[in-house]
């Protein structure tokens, strides 16, 4: 996408060549005692792919499956949804590759704390703000917090000297974003990344004049993403249908009542036996007839050449991170089905966490009213502003987005090298 879309720039390859790779990607590998006594030596990462619009930003992930090329991929993600969200960060992401399964709380929080001390010299307010990802959780950031503040004297403050102590703390608060509420966490956060996903339905019902009450929608897996998509959108008047979980799903053409949904999976672990629907696999919810907007807030690459040419919704809003493929996407393309790119979908995450670090930096607190009333109109004029390159120009919802995100970046570019 990142080549088409320089290519519907008409940019040069150089340019093309450049942000394919990160600026900066670290390896470390860094010692922690283990229970047994023993010391373990652990690899992790951070990839700084550019800071053009603002400091890096993303997450930082614990597992097994981490690694070098797709830490560089993730940060590169994270550039172009922090472009099309507008908003003052670039792109980096990091990880630590680990089973957080096998270690017990006290290793976890002395692995969190090492691999903080490893990458010290990287990140900051201003450089770089890390998040949660992939197991790892505010817990995990309010003891990197914590660890970060303790190298605070070798590291951030020799460029806030000067401040007060009061603002010196809030600085190495902003540091992290996903921290825990009572840490300098931000209000709305939890359900930011889902209802800005409703924001987006409710600007594409007004652009295609969708009814609410007669439009059905699937949502595959009813995680913190999914869950509060389904809530908000039910609230709206929207028809959620169908729902999953990884082992299961659910299907009544009535439409499913979201609270009674979530308590059944809370008490029984799983959609497993819910009374008085029809049960249904994760591959056929995909492909359901009858249905308007199919919601895939999963995992990566479920919808792909085998089952794009079958999928009957009319738009897929892309709620989780990369679920369709490459292939996939042209086939949709051709079917004329509108596919609202991740990027853009689910970015009301990565809006509040930059609205946590402006809560930080500032001092201030704000209401989860006042987040969330901030987070609509920026999502909103994200869409439109896609949505005005795709009527005018005749291309996917995708390739307007990263171009809009890659024109940012190189505009940010230009006017850094005027300063
Ligand atoms: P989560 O772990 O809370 O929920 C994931 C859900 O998917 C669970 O209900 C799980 O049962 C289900 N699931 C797992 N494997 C499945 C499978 N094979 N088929 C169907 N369902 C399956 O995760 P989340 O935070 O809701 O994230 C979901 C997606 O959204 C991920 O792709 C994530 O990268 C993306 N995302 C999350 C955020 C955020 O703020 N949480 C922000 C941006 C993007």
């Amino acid at each position: 996408m990142l080549k088409l879309a320089c290519e519907f720039l008409k940019l040069s390859p150089e340019i093309y060549q450049r942000f394919r790779e990160p600026e900066r990607i670290v390896k470390v590998n860094f010692p922690v005692k283990m229970d047994n006594g023993k010391t373990q030596i652990f690899t992790g990462y951070r990839s700084q792919h550019n800071n053009a619009l603002g400091p890096y930003k993303g997450g930082l992930r614990f597992s097994p499956m981490v690694d070098e090329q797709e830490v560089k991929n993730l940060s590169a993600w994270m550039t172009w949804k922090c472009a099309v969200a507008d908003i003052p960060f670039g792109g980096g992401k990091g990880g630590v590759i680990v089973d957080t399964k096998k270690l017990s709380k006290t290793e976890l929080e002395r692995l969190s704390r090492a691999f903080v001390r490893a990458i010290a010299e990287m990140i900051g307010p201003e450089k770089d703000v890390p998040a949660p990802d992939m197991y790892t959780t505010p817990k995990i950031m309010d003891w990197m917090v914590d660890e970060y503040t303790k190298l605070a004297p070798r590291t951030v403050l020799k460029d806030t000297q000067g401040l007060s102590l009061a603002t010196q703390t809030s600085v190495t608060l902003a540091t992290f974003t996903g921290k825990s509420l009572n840490n300098g966490g931000s209000e709305g956060r939890t359900e930011a990344t889902g209802l800005g996903g409703v924001y987006i339905l409710e600007a594409l019902a007004k652009k295609k004049k969708l009814i609410p009450a007669k439009t059905k929608i699937a949502v595959q897996g009813i995680g913190n993403v999914g869950e509060y998509f389904a809530r908000h959108a039910e609230k709206l008047g929207f028809k959620i249908v169908a729902m999953s979980d990884s082992q299961s799903g659910i299907y009544n053409a009535s439409g499913l009542d979201t609270e009674t949904v979530m308590s059944y999976k809370q008490i029984n672990g799983s959609l497993k036996n819910f009374p008085g629907v029809k049960a249904i696999s994760n591959a056929q919810l995909l492909i359901l007839k009858n249905i308007d907007v199919l919601v895939p807030a999963a995992i990566e690459e479920v919808i792909n050449k085998k089952n794009a040419d079958k999928i009957n919704a009319k738009y897929v809003i892309e709620m989780a991170n990369g679920p369709t493929t490459a292939e996939a996407d042209k086939i949709l393309e051709k079917k004329k089905v509108l596919v609202i790119p991740d990027i853009l979908a689910n970015s009301g995450g990565v809006t509040v966490s930059y609205f946590e670090w402006y809560q930080n930096m500032h001092n201030e607190k704000w209401t989860k009213d006042e987040v969330l009333a901030k987070l609509k109109p920026k999502l909103v004029k994200a869409f439109n502003e896609i949505f005005k390159i795709v009527e005018s120009k005749k291309v996917s919802m995708r390739l307007s987005a990263y171009a809009i995100a890659i024109k940012r970046v190189l505009t940010a570019e230009k006017n850094n090298a005027l300063k």
